[in-house]
């Protein structure tokens, strides 16, 4: 979907692609993830934001995992802060930082390592220098750049002033746990 602009009983959509076309629908829900912002402005739906990128990288650690359980310490502004995860493997990792971006680019920058490793000594002093390895990824969709966390945010027809359309913006997670209940939500929305 390119873009589209809202029309009597609906909204035009520019499909692109191999055989690009254009369709009405009277019905449109944008759950675009990292696009949802820009698609919603590309629709025309007044008041959409701009939304932003906030990348969260992860490092892991060489040698045996220190811990058996989670650990999480106290949120930071835009994220849950660097905690411990481990995989079904009993792999540790730690993460996710928060990094702004303009693109989508999941290289792990080695040198956040340094800022890593003081996050972490802050619930592990014990963390010898040396042991974090650059692991992967994540980018979560925000409302706009540099704001602390904000809720997902869910915009019908009563918002923008579009008939039929519906947009779900900065759906980060906790996104895939809420999904049955923000499905719900945009039934009632377009009902
Ligand atoms: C590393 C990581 C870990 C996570 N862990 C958890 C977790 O433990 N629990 C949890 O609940 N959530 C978690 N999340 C968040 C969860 O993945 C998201 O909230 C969820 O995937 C959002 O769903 P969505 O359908 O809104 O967007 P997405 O899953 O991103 O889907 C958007 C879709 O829209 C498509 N699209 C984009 N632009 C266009 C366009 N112009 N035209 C047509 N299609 C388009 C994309 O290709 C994509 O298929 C995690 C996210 C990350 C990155």
């Amino acid at each position: 979907m390119l873009g589209g602009r809202p029309v009597e009983g609906g909204l035009e959509l520019e499909i692109g692609g191999a055989e690009a076309t254009t369709l009405r629908a009277r019905t449109v829900v944008v759950a675009a993830g990292l696009a949802a912002c820009r698609v919603a402005r590309s629709l025309g739906l007044p008041g959409s934001p701009e939304g932003a990128l906030c990348k969260g990288n992860y490092f892991t650690l060489s040698g045996r995992m220190p811990f058996r359980r989670l650990v999480y310490p106290v949120p930071v502004a835009a994220g849950l802060g660097v905690h411990y995860t481990l995989d079904l493997g009993g792999r540790g990792r730690f993460g996710p930082d928060v990094e702004w971006v303009t693109d989508e680019d999941y290289a792990v920058d080695p040198a956040r390592a340094a800022a890593f490793a003081a996050a972490i000594r802050a619930y592990w002093p014990g963390l010898e220098p040396g042991r974090l390895e650059p692991a992967y990824a994540g980018i979560r969709p925000k409302l706009s750049a540099n704001q602390p966390a904000a809720d997902f945010l869910v915009r019908g027809p009563r918002d923008h002033g579009v008939a039929g359309a519906v947009a779900l913006l900065g759906i980060e997670s906790p996104g895939l746990t809420a999904c049955l209940a923000l499905a719900d939500l945009v039934k009632e929305m377009v009902g």
